[in-house]
């Protein structure tokens, strides 16, 4: 696959990923159309070696496996052969998570005056909120409903058309914007709808449920709807330098993972998973503090003794973004640690394990990485400024895999609108079929 079309590809997943549950989605369908079989939490596994796997959890979360005979398994690159016993797997496991920084609407959520209709919304995780001004959005997501035959039913919708705006106060109203503007979360951030009065929301829902073909509602229980910025993802730059999108954190690393477990022979041990809830902390039972890849690698692995070698002997690639030195905010990096654009994938470390990184990890991943002349950078946080987190340390402290965390470099994390290099995630792509 030549850059560009990774690059175009990535571009249509950005836009067709409105949501953790779109994500998911259309994750899902790739892994299907590539030939991986799907797997019910809720039902009974009958694996087969040699074939190729997937499984969701809370329509927001996927793992995605090949399960090698173990004849072919048995060497893993960079692995000592001597840890292994004769049916031990190794397994090379990618992990990124599908949800990103956005505005939600409040189960109530009509808000109406001085004319128009608002959308009372909660900002989920750490939304950069300024970003989301005059701004042509929409909402997309899950709803929950009863239909005639008094079965429960989710559907994801995407109304797709840019619904509401959130205006700016006009400068004259506040001289002191530029230097001094904040951002009240509860009542500056309201989306603006309409200004039909007797505006409905469960009447427009159910009018979206039907252009999506669904007409059997008789009751609108709950939803889980976020509003997005409409305008697509795009090259931006001279020389098409950069991908400018929405949700670049983490659709960036999701999509690279994706093709490169679509990418390995079906005898190559490889894992990857997106879980929703990171940019939340986590904790929750879709999120990558919860039980879904322990529960996944069990069932792969019954017997214990197998499980543990396994364990011990795979590697955790935590693939995530990385801030890159903003060229107007120079001082905000640690001059020798600091990511450029377009120069290549980050290893993150931080002493205090809030990225899990090691040096044996590193190596490894350095090793595959030198042997296919791809270049490594290093980020390090100021050791006066706090540091992020990724489910790299969770996923580690969980389930006791040797992890590494490496990102994409990328400006203005959490804004409406990221910005990331057009050569690096081909890059890490490259680096990580070299686990191959
Ligand atoms: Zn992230």
């Amino acid at each position: 696959m030549t850059k560009q079309d990774f690059n175009e590809g990535l571009l249509g997943f950005l836009d067709a990923s409105p949501t953790p549950f779109h994500a998911t989605q259309n994750m899902a369908g790739m892994f299907a159309n590539a030939g991986f079989i799907e797997l019910h939490e809720v039902q009974k596994w009958d694996l087969k070696e040699g074939q190729n796997y997937f499984v969701t959890r809370n329509d927001s979360s996927i793992i995605a496996f090949t399960f090698p005979h173990a004849k072919n398994s048995l060497y893993h690159k960079g692995t000592s052969s001597l840890s292994l016993t004769s049916h031990s797997k190794s397994y090379t496991m990618i992990g990124t998570h599908t949800d990103s920084p956005n505005l939600k609407l409040k189960p109530n959520p009509i808000v109406k005056n001085d004319g128009v209709v608002k959308f009372g919304v909660e900002p989920y995780g750490g939304v950069l909120l300024n970003t989301w001004f005059d701004r042509d959005l929409s909402f997309a997501g899950r709803v929950s409903y009863l239909d005639s035959s008094n079965i429960l039913r989710d559907t994801l919708i995407d109304v797709r058309k840019p619904i509401a705006i959130i205006p700016s106060l006009a400068i004259h109203l506040d001289r002191e914007v530029n230097t001094s503007k904040s951002v009240n979360a509860q009542t500056d951030i309201l989306p603006i709808s309409t200004c039909q009065d007797d505006f409905d929301f469960d009447t427009f829902l159910k009018q979206e449920l039907l252009a999506c073909g669904i007409l059997d509602v008789v009751e609108l229980y709950a939803n889980e709807l976020s509003f997005y910025d409409t305008q697509k993802a795009s090259f931006v730059g001279i020389n098409d330098d950069f991908i400018a999108s929405a949700r670049i954190d983490n659709l960036l690393s999701c999509y690279v993972g994706m093709l490169t477990i679509c990418s390995v022979s079906e005898d190559t041990p490889m894992l990857f998973i997106a879980s929703d809830h990171e940019e939340v902390g986590s904790e929750s039972a879709a999120g990558a503090g919860g039980s879904f890849l322990e529960s996944t690698l069990k069932r792969m692995f019954s017997d214990f003794e197998e499980y543990t070698q396994m364990l011990r002997s795979s590697i955790l690639i935590s693939a995530d973004n990385a801030h890159a030195i903003h060229p107007n905010y120079p001082s905000k990096h640690d001059a020798n640690h600091a990511p450029k654009i377009n120069k290549g994938v980050v290893v993150k470390v931080n002493a205090n394990q809030r990225y899990a990184s090691n040096s044996k990890t590193i190596s490894r991943f350095m090793n595959v990485a030198s042997s296919i002349n791809e270049p490594i950078q290093n980020y390090v946080t100021r050791s006066d400024m706090g540091c992020g987190s990724t489910i790299g340390p969770i996923t580690a402290t969980r389930l006791g895999i040797d992890t590494i965390d490496v990102g994409l470099p990328t400006f203005a994390m959490h804004s409406v609108r990221e910005l990331c290099g057009s050569d690096d995630a081909y890059s890490l792509y490259k680096i990580l079929l070299g686990f191959e």
